[in-house]
């Protein structure tokens, strides 16, 4: 594990002449940045430059926008924050593959966003690519009982801009040292769906073409069962892929992981995983993290493919990723082995997730930033 950055920041948040933070730039649609520039009767070519400059370069800042009249790069500066987002620290696991970024937002709230590299395989298939988890609330209210971000509680829910600045971070990094980031996955901190206009409105934006560009099918929001939020998704014309974190096939065992299905069971949240299928023909994806002694049983598999049966859908298993503060440990990779034959002698589609970041704590489920943890640097005995 390597710091790779603790301040000075690389991005920033403009203090205006009030003391108060500017509005982040990227908390405008293309349509209300056109409606800015037009009412400063700037010329309407202006709205794509900036938009440019701000989705598609490397630049931290409004002053390299070389194409922009000075004039209004003054004025930009000293009306908007370039991001809403300021690093704090910057740390790389040992392996180099994962990174996570804390960033404070301009409340001086804390988030964590995460950066996961991935290479071609070493028999030439698959290819390098770059995905970014980004964090959706400050906390979360849903209290899964095996998460680090359930421990915190929920402080606010993130703007667009705080969402769209997490990616943006990334990607501006990665396009100068690739592979540049072509995935975004709504699976930091928070409920996605509990935050669903901000995140809409963060998809709109990265997948605009004249945006950030990147593809809808790249995009992965994951619920814990939101059920409201998922008929609604279907609704959406982003062709997004939902995952959804299911953990168990049974109420008995379900109720315990998470809290959310005293209010939306299993059998519903099945149902309303049908229904999102009839309406959109998108695969599903269930996230099931293996917990030893917990989940990990093979009548609960079998119980799964009875679950599922019929539904189009990929079942990843996670092992579960320690946090100190919790109970529950991972389970056994015979368990995990066995458990995935199963699925798989079953005809599901079933994969084994391969953990990164956990030696930073940037695994599923260890984000967190308000609960007093073990820092983040590693000992040495000599
Ligand atoms: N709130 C959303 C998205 C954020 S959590 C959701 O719950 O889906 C992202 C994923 O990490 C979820 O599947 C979640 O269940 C999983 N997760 C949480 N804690 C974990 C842990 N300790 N180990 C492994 N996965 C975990
Ligand atoms: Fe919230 Fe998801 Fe963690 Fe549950 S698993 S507490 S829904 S972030």
């Amino acid at each position: 594990m390597a710091t790779l950055a603790a301040a000075p920041p690389t991005e920033h948040v403009a203090a205006a002449a009030t003391g108060r933070p500017n509005p982040p730039i990227t908390g405008l649609s293309w349509a209300a940045l056109q409606e800015v520039l037009a009412a400063r009767s700037e010329r309407p070519f202006r709205t794509e430059q900036v938009v440019r400059w701000v989705y598609r370069s490397t630049i931290t800042d409004f002053a390299p926008m070389l194409n922009v009249p000075q004039a209004l790069r003054t004025w930009l500066a000293e009306t908007y924050a370039f991001s809403s987002a300021e690093v704090v620290t910057q740390v790389a696991s040992a392996d180099g593959d994962t990174t996570k970024a804390v960033l404070r937002l301009a409340d001086g709230a804390l988030i964590e966003t995460v950066l996961m590299q991935y290479h071609r395989r070493s028999d030439g298939t698959g290819a390098d690519r770059s995905t970014v988890c980004v964090s959706t609330q400050v906390g979360c209210a849903l209290q899964c009982s095996f998460c680090a971000t359930g421990l915190m509680g929920l402080t606010r829910n993130l703007t667009a801009a705080e969402i769209i600045d997490q990616a943006l971070h990334f990607l501006r990094r990665t396009r100068q040292r690739p592979p540049v980031v072509r995935n975004v996955v709504f699976m930091g901190m928070g409920e996605p769906l509990l935050n669903y206009a901000a995140c809409l409105e963060a998809v709109a934006r990265l997948c605009d073409p004249l945006g950030a560009g990147l593809g809808p099918p790249r995009l992965t929001i994951s619920t814990s069962g939101w059920l409201p939020g998922i008929a609604r998704l279907a609704n959406e014309p982003w062709p997004v892929r939902l995952a959804v974190s299911l953990h168990a096939p049974t109420n008995a065992v379900r109720d315990e992981l998470v809290p959310l299905n005293r209010r939306y069971p299993v059998e519903d949240l099945l149902a309303a995983c049908r229904a999102y299928q009839a309406q959109t023909g998108r695969r599903v994806t269930f996230e099931y993290t293996m917990l030893a002694g917990v989940n990990d049983s093979p009548a609960l598999a079998r119980a799964l493919v009875k679950l599922v049966r019929g539904l189009d859908c990929h079942i990843n298993l996670i092992p579960m990723n320690p946090v100190a503060e919790l109970p529950y440990a991972p389970s056994s990779d015979e368990a995990v082995q066995a458990f995935h034959r199963t699925l798989r002698q079953a005809g599901l589609i079933a994969t084994i997730r391969r953990e990164m970041g956990r030696d930073i704590q940037a695994a599923c489920g260890q984000l967190q930033t308000t609960v007093r943890r073990r820092p983040l640097v590693q000992e040495h005995s000599s």
